[in-house]
């Protein structure tokens, strides 16, 4: 594009490309201090079975504590790390902690319950993940039925082999799969349903939207059978009123996360509201 700009601009360019270099290394160098001095916390959010009001598991969701600037949402650095590749060792880290967390729940004798951990596509298509996280399994001595594993449709779609066959070696060791933010991607409904999927994430958008777009009401319904007659469980994201929970359960979708229930929680929070007395009716 320089080129294209020609000579006269190439003095107005090279500092614009500078600082943009330089804002890059910072920030490179900020998120790899951060995973040394442990400026990571995972917040959890609880996933709830509608007809029940049980949770059955918790979604791990990353922040960044940061000394100066607060608390640091991921949408605002995971972008970052995936692009600079530091989302390796914090996708290990997560994944670890998490493992770890859930683990000691259980010894702690709080009803066992899934602990959900969300893969960027680097880490997704790391050739070794399934070795890797077979030894995260054996390190932290979770079950591998009480980790369940996260990748947004338009990932699993990329290269639908490659997912097929390392989907398959996680569905092996016995590890739960869902997709994520389902309805935003493409998905072919061919290699959706060769996958060995358990679970279909509706994208919140949808939800969001619910009460004002009736096209919603029929892609959500529409979702909801899909998932059923794949034999997949459909979990509803951003759930916020009990009108947008009635329709859900109206549709019979199997499970909701959502600020109705509770935004994400840091660990302690999550313990006294919630995990200490387990079944919890709403609604
Ligand atoms: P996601 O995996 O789809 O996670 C759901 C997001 O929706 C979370 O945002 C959650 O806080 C938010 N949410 C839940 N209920 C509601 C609701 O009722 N209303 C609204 N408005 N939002 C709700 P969060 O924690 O900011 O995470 C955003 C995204 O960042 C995640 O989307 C995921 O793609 C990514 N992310 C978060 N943690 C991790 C991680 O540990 N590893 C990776 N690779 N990505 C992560
Ligand atoms: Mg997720
Ligand atoms: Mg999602
Ligand atoms: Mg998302």
């Amino acid at each position: 594009q320089a080129k294209e700009m020609g000579r006269n601009n190439y003095q107005f360019y090279t500092p614009t490309m500078n600082a943009q270099t330089l804002r890059r290394f910072e920030l490179e160098n900020n998120l790899r201090r951060a995973l040394d001095r442990k400026e990571f916390v995972i917040y959890y959010q609880p996933q709830v079975e509608i007809h029940t009001g049980k949770i059955v598991g918790v979604e791990a969701l990353i922040r960044w504590q940061h000394p100066q600037r607060g608390m640091i949402s991921p949408a605002e650095f995971i972008p970052m790390a995936e692009e600079t590749g530091l989302i390796i060792p914090i996708g290990e880290w997560i994944l670890r902690r998490a493992c770890a967390q859930n683990k000691a729940w259980q010894d702690r004798g709080f009803s066992p319950m899934r602990v959900t951990v969300n893969l960027s596509a680097r880490q997704f298509l790391q050739p070794h993940l399934p070795q890797y996280i077979s030894n995260v399994l054996e390190d932290t001595g979770l079950g591998p039925q009480w980790l369940e594993l996260e990748i947004t449709e338009s990932l699993a779609m990329k290269d639908v082999a490659f997912t097929e066959k390392t989907l398959i070696e996680l569905r092996k060791m016995g590890i739960t799969l869902a997709i994520d933010d389902f309805g935003t991607g493409y998905s072919s409904l061919n290699y959706l349903k060769r996958l060995p999927i358990d679970i279909l994430k509706i994208d919140r958008s949808f939800i969001h939207d619910l009460n004002t777009e009736s096209d919603d009401v029929a892609i959500i319904s529409a979702i909801i059978t899909l998932g059923h007659n794949l034999k997949m469980k459909v979990v509803a994201e951003g759930v916020e009123t009990k009108e947008q929970l009635m329709f859900l359960r109206q549709q019979q979708c199997d499970l909701m996360q959502g600020y109705l229930f509770t935004k994400p929680l840091p660990v302690r929070e999550l313990e006294q509201k919630y995990l200490s007395n387990n079944t919890k009716l709403f609604c």
